[in-house]
């Protein structure tokens, strides 16, 4: 499929070493894994490449991997079995694997049959066009860290949507705790350098962005590389630059939270009232085996601290269920601080055991049943709180930021209020990418539904 002869200079004066073909980006797993490959899409338009709009019209198909659960492990596997089948077909395909799973299993991988063409972990997607290449003559490997940060730059990124704006600030993760495999997967962290996050967010405030998302493994340990200034002088930092109106960060960790962070957030009103602030457990003591570095009492602490600062604050969390040792009565503070909080929204998983991990050599000893049960009874707790606050929301007029179509169909649109919340909505105007005030009319667990008010 490669052809050298094809190799051209483009107009930012790189090689276009992948010319004419045409490239599909599958994505496993959060956010971050999203902005990776709005990353990698921008080094291969770099390179000549052109998207394809599915697996059967690419010649470059890659699948960006999350490596944090086993399900997700499961989910890609048998994806990868429904490539085997286009591969058979269409020899000449070029099929790729990104991501932690990359990192983490290359042997596993290239042991597969028939195995990708290239693998290439979280810390090379600057390479990735060379990659691709030497991939369409011999299999090729790109993992490994050098311990440096990897600019991309505005320009070297292809973003999904046209309203909100991911910036990465960080990368890997220093915490290890027990149960995670990302400081293996990703590394140790490093931090980009404040001038070129401020770059990024005013390139996404000239091309009309209403919203940016500060994305990193652990957002508030940032330190700027040159200076050493802390997360709350860049939130202040880009919260100066004008244009976008809304900012939010994920994730953030609850251990290194500070009150400059807390009071840079109520300094300015383009930081949502939204958070994400992973609890994992309610139980001290498994919030010790799982190496937190924080009590249940300091987590309520400073949820109660940032309650006060920000009235109104909407939180959201993970929990883990079952992990090693977990008792009932660990599994019931969890439900406690749940009641306790009232969190906008939780993700919760079944702990799973991950290679390399600290966990992993502890014995996975709360049964199956047990961790089902559990995480069902996580799940419908939160449903039943879910539902009564967003029920508190019927008759309030929220700003949705409109973000496309809406799932339910019909000429609904939909969005996310300050708070997170899904709204679907009947417009009164048909665009996109755009503030709605929005009367809600109904709610159930999960979206709040409403109607457009008309303003004068
Ligand atoms: N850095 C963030 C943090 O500190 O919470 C998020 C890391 S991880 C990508 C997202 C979530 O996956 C975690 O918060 C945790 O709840 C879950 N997770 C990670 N490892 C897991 C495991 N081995 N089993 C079950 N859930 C896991
Ligand atoms: Fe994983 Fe813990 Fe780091 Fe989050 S803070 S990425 S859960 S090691």
């Amino acid at each position: 499929m490669y052809n050298e002869a094809e190799g051209a200079t483009m107009t930012n004066g790189k090689t276009a070493t992948l010319a004419g073909l045409r490239y599909f980006i599958r994505t496993f797993g959060c956010q971050m894994n999203e902005n990776d490959s709005e990353h990698m899409a921008g080094v291969l338009v770099q390179a000549g490449a052109r998207p394809a709009d599915s697996p059967e019209s690419c010649d470059i198909l890659i699948v960006n991997t999350c490596a944090v659960r086993k399900k997700s492990e499961e989910k890609l596997y048998s994806y990868l079995g429904r490539l085997a089948t286009l591969k058979k077909k269409r020899p000449g395909l070029v099929i790729g694997i990104a991501g932690c799973v990359a990192e983490i299993h290359q042997a596993e991988l290239f042991g597969r049959k028939p195995g990708p063409d290239f693998l290439i972990g979280p810390d090379r997607y600057q390479d990735l066009a060379r990659v691709v290449a030497q991939a369409s003559r011999a299999r090729s490997l790109e993992t490994g860290r050098d311990g440096l940060w990897h600019e991309f730059g505005p320009e070297a990124v292809i973003r999904e949507s046209p309203v909100s704006g991911y910036v990465t600030i960080m990368e890997g993760c220093d915490n290890f705790c027990a149960y995670c495999v990302v400081p293996f997967a990703r590394g140790r962290e490093k931090y980009r350098p404040l001038p070129n996050i401020v770059r990024e967010v005013e390139d996404l405030a000239r091309r009309g962005y209403l919203e940016v998302q500060l994305l990193g493994q652990n957002v508030n340990s940032y330190r700027d590389p040159e200076t050493g200034r802390p997360f709350a002088a860049l939130l202040k930092a880009v919260a100066a630059v004008e244009g976008p109106s809304w900012l939010r960060f994920i994730t953030s960790h609850p251990k290194n939270f500070t009150n400059e962070t807390i009071e840079a957030m109520g300094g300015s009103p383009k930081v949502c009232r939204e958070l994400h602030l992973p609890l994992q457990s309610g139980s001290t003591a498994v919030l010790e085996r799982m190496n937190r570095g924080y009590s249940r009492d300091l987590y309520l602490d400073l949820v109660r601290r940032l309650r006060r600062a920000l009235p109104g604050l909407s939180l959201s969390t993970d929990i883990i269920v079952g992990f090693p040792g977990e008792t009932e009565e660990d599994h019931r503070a969890t439900l406690d601080v749940l009641r306790e909080v009232r969190f906008a929204n939780i993700f919760s998983f079944r702990y799973s055991p991950r290679p390399l991990t600290a966990a992993a050599r502890l014995a996975d000893d709360v049964p199956a049943d047990v961790k089902a049960r559990r995480l069902v009874e996580v799940q419908a707790l939160q449903k039943s709180i879910q539902l009564e606050l967003h029920r508190s929301f019927i008759g309030r007029i929220l700003t949705v930021l409109v973000l496309g179509p809406s799932k339910k169909g019909g000429r609904l649109l939909a969005g996310r209020s300050e708070g997170h919340q899904v709204v679907n909505f009947v417009p009164a105007v048909e665009d996109v990418g755009r503030f709605a005030q929005v009367c809600v009319t109904s709610a159930g667990p999960y979206s709040l539904r409403g109607e457009e008010a008309l303003t004068a």
